[in-house]
């Protein structure tokens, strides 16, 4: 009876043994556990060999250049600051023929209901001509209040600020150009160049003439207004003091002459004051190239409206025949 007991306590000494030692396994990794170094999440920045921590890594942020993408008008618009505000109280609202780069809208308000259709453009070149933009208002609110200024067989279309983000960002050479840091007015798909000679040409900020013909939404919201409509005759308004511009490549005739009745009732310069430059992508000529006849305009000054001198320009304009 003594072996097979003497046999059963050796094999109970066995199983204790491997209990035992399955318990200082256990022991020796929950001292390893709670022995660790702190977790590199936790840690403070990363260190190099001579104790120097890196740099903190920003991502750069990723910027998609899609001009082909027209806003959604119902997302949310991401709008730093305010474009010159302008509210007409009592009279007609604007239409919304689309938007700039950053969201804002592109307004064109209509006076007179005849066939012949008249056009003023301002602010093509954004804050840094923001008095165009502050004449356009003026004359809105003055057609609006004396509409009898309008020929019965006129339409007269007033966009008082094509370059919306441009003047939102500032009313210095910094407001000129668009969001993609284009100078809209060569921009359109004639005698297009992304790059110019500067000389007599403005060249105080960076600016191109885009990353194609008609590579931003402000030029094309533009043209196929242009391509919708049958306007006859159209001022761009600049500033400041060069004079008047006919539209075309040699100057169009019916532009000269639009150029010409202008300068008989007004103080700006026509022909223009030659600088050198060759101007390109130019709205003016554009509208030329679509039948119209066009002039780039310039105001006196960067200041002032000259309004009283622009009544009279108005009068030429609805009342011009080619
Ligand atoms: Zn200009």
């Amino acid at each position: 009876m003594s072996k097979p007991h003497h046999k059963s306590s050796r094999w109970i000494i066995l199983a204790w043994s491997l209990n035992g030692l399955g318990l200082i396994v256990l022991l020796f990794v929950l001292a390893l556990y709670w022995t660790r170094p702190p977790s590199r999440a936790a840690a403070a920045p990363f260190v190099d060999s001579q104790g120097t921590p890196y740099p903190t890594l920003t991502p750069a942020p990723t910027i998609y250049y899609l001009p082909t993408i027209t806003p959604n008008p119902r997302s949310t618009q991401i709008v730093e600051t305010t474009a010159t505000p302008f509210y007409l109280a009592n009279g007609p609202k604007p239409s919304v023929i689309g938007f700039s780069v950053s969201g804002r809208p592109i307004e064109v308000y209509t006076f007179g209901q005849g066939e012949q259709q008249r056009m003023i453009v301002a602010g093509i070149h954004g804050g840094y001509e923001w008095n165009t933009i502050a004449l356009a208002d003026q004359l809105i609110t003055y057609i609006n209040q004396h509409p009898e200024v309008i020929p019965s067989n006129i339409t007269l279309y007033i966009l008082r600020d094509l370059n919306p983000d441009g003047d939102a960002r500032s009313h210095d050479e910094y407001g000129r150009v668009n969001a993609h840091g284009v100078d809209l007015n060569r921009n359109f798909p004639i005698n297009w160049s992304a790059v110019w000679d500067r000389g007599g040409c403005y060249d105080h900020t960076p600016t191109t003439g885009g990353t194609g013909p008609a590579s931003e939404p402000e030029t094309r919201i533009m043209m196929n207004f242009l391509n919708t409509h049958k306007v006859e005759a159209l001022i761009s308004y600049h500033s400041a003091a060069l004079g008047i511009f006919p539209g075309g490549t040699p100057w169009d005739p019916a532009s000269k002459k639009l150029a010409q009745e202008i300068a008989g009732v007004s103080s700006y310069p026509y022909p223009p004051i030659n600088t050198g430059c060759i101007y390109t992508g130019t709205l003016a000529d554009y509208a030329v190239s679509v039948g119209a006849a066009a002039v780039d305009m310039e105001l006196t000054n960067h200041q002032d409206t000259d309004f009283s001198m622009n009544l009279r320009v108005l009068d030429v304009l609805v009342n011009f025949t080619k």
